[in-house]
């Protein structure tokens, strides 16, 4: 199975325990009002399938910021990281399903595991670690929210960066859990298999016609990822 299975992060390999807003966001939302002293800058800025600057962006402008937004965006994402390491202390991510398993399977079986997030990697390595996964996937093996603000744009980072590996050429498919992550994945060429853990997001990744929907990581996603790659587009 010469492929390459780039896999989204937050709500497709991790979770985490208790209500919405979950860690991550925590964070963010204490990184910006930190800063520039706004109150709810996150109140209509949709975080889920976006990347990190993009979100710290949309909050800054959505808040009215004057200064310089670039600078902004890169001070806000600093101040986000110390944060996530100490939120995560209290309220550490966890597995969706059997997430090492089925990473292991595809390897045996020859793919390229890689991850394609709008994390920026830093983010990306310290939610892996609270949730005990940062020894299942290749970091070098990823396109980040720290390499491009646009999903598709860090979808063909990733691909390169397995493509180095001696996967060049090879078909690409997808795993995650929203619209964007399919709508990216479909501007680079490749499949996608969605995970759905919610009605809401099945209903979503239908809708955006995902190729195949499981419920979450483990011999399921193995056994859909085969099945989508082997099927003649
Ligand atoms: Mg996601």
């Amino acid at each position: 199975m010469r492929i390459v299975v780039l896999f989204d992060l937050d709500g497709t390999v991790l979770t985490f325990d208790g209500a919405s807003p979950g860690p991550g966001r925590v964070a963010m939302r204490r990184a910006v009002r930190d800063w520039v002293d706004l109150e709810d800058a996150t109140s209509g800025v949709r975080f889920a399938g976006r990347t990190d600057r993009a979100i710290v962006r949309a909050m800054l402008t959505g808040a009215g910021y004057r200064g310089d937004l670039d600078l902004a965006v890169e001070e806000g994402i600093a101040r986000y990281l110390v944060l996530l390491a100490d939120e995560v202390r209290r309220r550490p991510y966890l597995p969706v399903g059997d997430v090492t398993g089925a990473v292991t399977r595809l390897r045996a079986r020859g793919a390229c595991v890689g991850l394609g997030t709008g994390n920026v990697r830093e983010g990306a390595a310290i939610k892996l670690a609270s949730a005990g996964l940062l020894a299942s996937f290749d970091l070098e093996r990823g396109g980040y929210g720290s390499d491009a603000e646009d999903r598709s744009e860090l979808l063909r980072v990733a691909a390169a960066r397995c493509a180095q590996a001696s996967f060049a050429g090879a078909e690409v498919v997808v795993v995650g859990d929203t619209r964007l992550d399919v709508e990216a994945a479909r501007a680079i060429g490749a499949k996608v298999v969605g995970v759905a853990a919610t009605v809401s997001a099945r209903e979503e990744l239908e809708e955006a016609r995902a190729d195949a929907i499981v419920e979450a990581c483990g011999e399921a996603l193995v056994a859909a990822i085969e099945a989508v790659t082997s099927r003649r587009s």
